[in-house]
């Protein structure tokens, strides 16, 4: 059985799986998606990321593929064909094929495609050992709060980390806070055992993942600030952590040379991302809600 990926209505082998070059993903990143993990062959956080998917097609004007019931067993069927037992499913909608023009075209259907991915949740060397992160120039468009494929700022940032061996880059606006990592939502725990992380609005992407954190934390009665953080106070934070559909939540041990929690993941990260891994497998029956 080839491994297949799902092109607007049909099945098909993964390495010939294509769209037109004048879909206007391709011509302009006029298109959105979505990640989304699956566990023992079953998605989490189903709804969230559907939900989110239709507000980033809405703040776009892009109209819905298909409903969200045939979706979702469309969805079902590439995981159950591809024997996917623990990865990610990927979902990516565009406003589809016209003639290039930088205008809406009209009479359009959208471009739905997704693929799978093979990808080991459950022994994760990065969560035993923490991971690097350094700081980057923020030069994103103003609507990162739309999921939206447009990533080359994202690209540039998760080089410049992986040129200098860190995992992931946070990215620094002009008034000198960090918005989020290049494709995760940033936290830090303060002295007092607070945690912070910046509110959900135009400046950043709100994660699916990092809601569920927010209500397991709150589930152990952990304190949440919602607000923006500079570096330097992230260096002094007690701990540090990122959160991501790929990644659930790791702790991170270093930010731009400076150790944190001593070099070693922190107590409270540490707690969540076994807190979310439960989550995950054992209480999809009801999933928190994802809401902007
Ligand atoms: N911010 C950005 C910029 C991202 O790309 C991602 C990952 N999709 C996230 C945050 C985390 O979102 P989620 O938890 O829904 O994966």
């Amino acid at each position: 059985m080839p491994h297949l990926a799902y092109v607007n209505g049909r099945f098909v082998p993964h390495d010939r799986a294509a769209v037109h070059i004048e879909d206007r993903g391709f011509q302009f990143a006029d298109g959105v998606y979505e990640v989304v993990t699956i566990l023992g062959g079953r998605t989490v956080d189903e709804d969230g990321h559907l939900d989110r998917l239709d507000r980033s097609l809405s703040e776009l004007e892009i109209s819905k593929p298909m409903e969200r019931s045939a979706l979702k067993l469309l969805m079902h069927e590439l995981v159950r064909r591809n024997r996917l037992e623990e990865g990610i499913l990927y979902i990516q909608v565009t406003r589809g094929v016209a003639p290039r023009d930088f205008r809406f075209p009209r009479g359009v259907h959208a471009t739905l495609v997704m693929t799978t991915r093979r990808q080991n949740h459950s022994v994760v060397p990065a969560a035993e050992t923490g991971v690097r992160v350094v700081t980057v120039p923020e030069i994103r468009w103003a609507r990162r709060d739309i999921k939206s494929v447009g990533l080359l700022a994202q690209v540039l940032a998760k080089q410049a980390a992986a040129k200098v061996g860190a995992f992931e880059a946070w990215m620094v606006d002009d008034d000198g806070f960090v918005t989020e990592g290049a494709s995760s939502n940033a936290w830090i725990v303060t002295k007092d055992g607070v945690l912070v992380t910046r509110q959900a609005d135009h400046s950043i992407l709100k994660g699916i993942t990092g809601n569920a954190i927010a209500a397991l934390a709150e589930e152990i009665n952990l304190r949440i600030e919602r607000r923006p953080f500079t570096p330097a106070e992230a260096y002094e934070a007690r701990e540090a952590f990122l959160t991501s559909a790929t990644t659930f939540c790791l702790p991170i041990v270093e930010i731009d040379g400076h150790s944190i929690a001593n070099g070693h993941p922190g107590g409270i990260a540490t707690q969540l991302r076994a807190g979310y891994l439960d989550y995950a497998r054992k209480r999809q029956s009801a999933p928190f809600k994802w809401r902007y």
